[in-house]
């Protein structure tokens, strides 16, 4: 059957190499995951307790609303239950706000290094996608997306920190953004690694939604949360909008499993305290190991590095699959010499550094 050219075009999202896969390519039991930026802690406790407890009534539909986890977000957020969207994973909300507020043929724009499920959910509703070259650092550049939204922009998506490249846009940088885009261009940051950064120059975006701009903000379960199993995320944006995106979206997107997680996982700060104290000190110690071996890291803002391996990436990717470590190459992204590395446990990237040593060592892929 004849599909029409955006989905003939359309290259699937490659996911995370997942560990039951290698295990059984390997026929080895300990492998180390650190390709999809999940948490290495595992999830959070209170979530697992909550997910127990809320499997027993899985004969039940979920509430379709989500009501008791859209009130707790409201509550932590300061906003109305009327401005949230609950999503299967904020993939979905991305998704759903492009189904929403996007026609065939309307321009969607985003950064050269953004974050590729903007692009892919572009192409799948046969919108222009305008991308945007990056600045040398890999970082958004504002100014130029700015300047390329014309009247018939309807999304610019920016990620904040962005994936894979780890890189924040300032306070400042945001501030002139919107100085620069009318309010009938949806602005969309997506914060999915929000809560693992702690800089005084990152920007108040929830500021710029309460001030009354369009602006949607996404946030994930699956990152610091650690349920990205569960599939959980939301948007927040103003009433109208979120009214047309709860239309849009599927009526049961988020599961009942999913919701008792998540509100559990919300409350669980202990947890996030930790997983962020775990993360900022695996940051320090990777980069400054990849650094020692002379290796290009980008400075990250969130649970993971893309480092330039001077060379090919793949055999060295390779090289570390043979050893029970999974990380994610990046030639998809334009990156063929990168790999991007999620933040493990200590003893994950102990693990993981030995092994790149031992490949480094090896000549494989030199
Ligand atoms: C991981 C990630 C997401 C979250 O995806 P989920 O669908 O919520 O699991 C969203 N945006 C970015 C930039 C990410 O890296």
């Amino acid at each position: 059957m004849k599909v029409r050219d955006n989905i003939e075009n359309l290259a699937p999202y490659v996911p995370g190499k997942p560990v039951e896969e290698l295990e059984r390519e390997l026929g080895i039991s300990e492998i180390i995951k650190l390709a999809s930026n999940e948490n290495p802690l595992g999830p959070s406790p209170k979530a697992v307790v909550a997910a127990r407890e809320a499997a027993g009534r899985v004969n039940l539909y979920p509430d379709g609303s989500g009501h008791e986890l859209v009130l707790a977000l409201s509550e932590r957020h300061g906003v109305a239950p009327e401005q949230i969207v609950l999503g299967n994973g904020s993939n979905d909300v991305l998704e759903v706000c492009a189904r929403t507020f996007v026609a065939p043929g309307d321009e969607v724009v985003f950064s050269q290094y953004g974050f590729v499920v903007y692009r892919l959910v572009s192409q799948a509703i046969g919108a222009t996608k305008v991308e945007v070259p990056a600045r040398e650092d890999l970082s958004h550049d504002l100014d130029a997306i700015a300047a390329a939204v014309t009247d018939r922009t309807r999304v610019v998506f920016l990620a904040n920190p962005n994936n894979p490249t780890g890189t924040m846009f300032s306070a400042r940088e945001w501030e002139n953004f919107l100085g620069k885009v009318g309010d009938d261009v949806l602005i969309v940051v997506d914060e999915a690694y929000a809560e693992y950064v702690n800089d005084p120059d990152y920007p108040d975006h929830w500021q710029a939604l309460a001030a009354g701009r369009n602006v949607l903000i996404t946030r994930t379960f699956s990152k610091i949360f650690g349920i990205a199993g569960l599939r959980v995320g939301y948007g927040v944006t103003s009433p109208e909008n979120a009214n047309y995106m709860n239309r849009v979206r599927q009526p049961f997107n988020t599961n009942l499993v999913a919701q008792a997680a998540a509100r559990a996982a919300l409350g669980d700060t202990e947890f996030v305290r930790h997983s962020r104290e775990v993360n900022a000190r695996g940051i320090h110690y990777l980069r400054a190991h990849l650094e020692k071996r002379s290796l290009k890291v980008t400075p990250s803002w969130g649970n993971f590095v893309m480092v330039d391996m001077g060379r090919p990436a793949m055999p060295v990717y390779e090289g570390l699959l043979r050893r029970g470590v999974i990380v994610r190459p990046m030639g998809g992204y334009g990156f063929p010499n990168s790999l991007r590395i999620s933040v493990g446990t200590t003893e994950d990237l102990h693990h993981l550094t030995k092994a790149l040593d031992a490949v480094i060592l090896n000549g494989e892929g030199a």
